[in-house]
């Protein structure tokens, strides 16, 4: 990508600067930068005390034989240990380490010393049921406590797992299941979401049928949620409540190598086939708990509260690894935002005072979609700072988020990273930064990235190009689980020693980074190459749109044509020919007569993967009348239909 033709968003210029409070308490402050710099792994080595060494590393990275990397070399540790049993033997066995909230509203709460009892006990039972270090254990469960015990039981055990988003099909399940060789599945009955129980167990037993004699599988581990009736497999298929509940709460965590794996996590395969991401667990968890500290200041007065599902990285980073690691309290909520009611999130924030709010752009664009008399009717004081990731945040939406949730006053860190660097790499720092709206702005203390051209050269201020990391960082991927030829080829090939993360961005004319999209998601119209954020982004800044996907389809005149699907806010009824003509005039205005949609179709829904994004690969297939291709990421099969009956029923508009 080049300058060549990508739109300028210099028009945003609004700047929002960190509260005098809070710039005068933080943790991080810009002093870490020059730190850092002057000392990039001595940085790294100081972050490294965040947490406990069983064995002290003798060396912070080899990078000798890249892009294979070693960090914190020699050293081991316990992941389990770290995030709960140190806390409770410095005395806080008291503090609550998760605020459970039902979706039906039931609420439980966890305190650290509750968790090291119920992971001992996991762990005990994984082992009974032949788990050894080394092993894979899958976990396919909706978001309720014991998927958090599960995973630190893994963690506790050396045994690597690989968390299989609840709303997957069992085929999704099976694929996982197979890369990895798991032994054990760890499920539940079902979960509650949208009011009602929804079953899990019969996926997992679809997921074996499936695989039949091939199948790694053991046994499957069931934790009683919904109390429906639930098919049980003798021999193979054994009850939480028989065999966790009571096993011992004793249990010696043992130290591994600080390159021991910790997870496969497989990408939200927004680009394509997922890839399964391997983390190891020193360096994954030095970074998580340095960026969890920095960028959400968190302090032990806090209450944090991250919506992503724990089948996605964030749900590993910040609801897992990154907040026990730093002994924090959190809110984790089983179900749906508007149920019982729209106003459900923001019940749940005065109900437990929370202070720092981490969520996806996706899901505030629904809550401007719903308005803002659902948040104003609410107490949201508490909050201090906020979060997004997933995606660009639109200004507008970050505006939006700002004045409505934030009450006009609470900084909002835009961070930008990926399942596969583990941990933040780019943000604002609430304390320092002065934001601006709709920009990750830059490499966080500690971490490299640029912005370079196809020769792999830095880009100035105010060009664009392809986003690179430029220097490993301690929460790197290891590799692709079983496949180096493809993490060597996916990541490292382009240019050599940048590590390539897919993503296109731009530099501002003070160097401030904004992304602009996947590099593979860029259109070319008539030789002009447009970044689908910004496109999306002028779509959403018009008041009567909620949320905006755009893609480029083959077009016999320019090559590529601009197609977006747009979904209306509630107050703007259903659309017709007239708003679309308004959006195309308003796009035109905002960028440039170039980048105005072809064709727009209102729709009632986006195709979107479990974390929230866009799938545009899918809308392609769509806008170029094709078949549609794998959706086996799609949060909610329904929607490519949906979609295409509203088409079909004339709710699209040709140029
Ligand atoms: P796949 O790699 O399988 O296509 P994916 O890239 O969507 O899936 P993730 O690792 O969950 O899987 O997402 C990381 C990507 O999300 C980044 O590469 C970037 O495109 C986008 N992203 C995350 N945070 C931000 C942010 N703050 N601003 C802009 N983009 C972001
Ligand atoms: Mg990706």
């Amino acid at each position: 990508m080049t300058e060549q033709g990508i739109s300028n968003l210099s028009n945003e210029n609004r700047r929002f600067e960190p509260p005098a409070e809070l710039a005068a308490n933080a943790n991080l402050t810009a002093e870490a930068y020059e730190r850092a710099s002057a000392d990039r792994l001595g940085f790294w080595a100081e972050q490294a005390e965040r947490i406990s060494w069983s064995t002290p590393f003798t060396e912070v990275l080899d990078w000798t034989k890249a892009p294979f990397a070693k960090w914190f070399v020699g050293g081991t540790l316990n992941a389990a240990y770290n995030c709960v049993d140190r806390h409770v033997e410095a005395g806080h066995g008291e503090r609550v380490a998760f605020h459970f909230v039902g979706e039906p509203g039931d609420t439980r709460d966890i305190t650290y010393a509750n968790l090291k009892d119920e992971v001992s006990q996991a762990a005990n039972a994984l082992v009974d049921l032949g788990v050894k270090t080394g092993d894979r254990v899958a976990i396919y469960m909706p978001m309720i406590p014991e998927a958090i015990v599960a995973i630190l039981a893994c963690a506790r055990l050396g045994a690597p797992h690989t968390v299989v988003f609840g709303g997957f099909s069992s085929d999704a399940l099976a694929s996982r299941v197979e890369d990895c060789d798991a032994k054990i599945i760890i499920t539940a009955d079902g979960g509650y979401r949208r009011g009602a129980p929804s079953a899990l167990k019969p996926a997992v037993d679809e997921a074996l049928a499936k695989l039949g004699d091939t199948s790694p599988v053991q046994h499957v581990l069931v934790a009683r949620r919904t109390e429906t009736d639930t098919e049980m497999t003798e021999g193979r298929d054994v009850w939480w409540h028989d065999v966790v509940a009571t096993a011992s709460t004793d249990h010696t965590p043992e130290a591994f190598d600080a390159e021991h794996p910790l997870y496969v996590m497989y990408t939200s395969g927004t680009t394509g086939k997922p890839k399964g991401i391997l983390h190891t667990t020193g360096g994954y968890l030095v970074q998580n708990a340095y960026t969890f500290w920095g960028i959400f200041d968190h302090k032990p007065d806090d209450v944090f509260w991250c919506t992503a599902d724990i089948g996605w990285v964030t749900g590993h980073s910040y609801m897992v690894y990154g907040p026990l690691l730093n002994g924090a309290t959190q809110v984790m909520y089983e179900g749906t935002p508007d149920t019982p009611t729209k106003g459900r999130w923001w019940d749940i924030i005065s109900d437990y005072g929370v202070t720092l709010f981490y969520t996806a752009p996706t899901a505030i664009r629904t809550c401007m979609k719903w308005g803002e008399q659902i948040p104003a009717e609410r107490d949201l004081s508490s909050l201090r700072i906020m979060g997004s990731v997933g995606e660009s945040i639109n200004p507008e939406a970050y505006v939006w988020y700002r004045d409505n949730i934030g009450s006009g006053r609470t900084p909002i860190v835009d961070t930008w990273w990926q399942t596969e660097t583990g941990a933040h790499m780019m943000s604002p720092l609430p304390g320092v930064t002065s934001a601006k709206p709709g920009s990750a702005m830059r490499a966080i203390p500690g971490i490299d990235i640029e912005v370079v051209d196809d020769a792999g050269q830095p880009v100035g201020n105010g060009e664009g190009g392809y986003l690179v990391v430029t220097e490993p960082w301690p929460a790197m991927l290891r590799t692709i689980w079983g496949d180096d030829d493809r993490y060597k080829e996916t990541y490292w090939s382009r240019w050599e020693n940048l590590y390539f993360a897919g993503d296109g961005a731009k530099k501002d004319d003070d160097g401030d980074i904004w992304l602009m999209g996947r590099v593979d998601d860029v259109m070319n119209v008539s030789g002009h190459r447009l970044s689908t954020t910004e496109i999306e982004s002028a779509l959403v800044s018009h008041p009567k749109v909620a949320e905006a996907a755009v893609v480029g389809a083959a077009d016999d005149t320019t090559g590529q044509a601009v197609v977006a699907f747009v979904i209306l806010r509630e107050s703007a009824g259903d659309g017709g020919q007239e708003v679309v003509k308004e959006l195309r005039d308003h796009v035109g205005k905002e960028i440039g007569p170039i980048a105005k949609p072809k064709r727009i179709m209102v729709v009632p829904e986006l195709p979107k993967t479990r974390s929230g994004k866009i799938m545009r690969r899918l809308l392609r297939d769509v806008a170029e009348d094709r078949e549609v291709g794998d959706s086996s990421t799609l949060a909610d099969a329904g929607v490519m239909q949906l979609i295409s009956d509203g088409i079909g029923a004339g709710k699209g508009d040709d140029d």
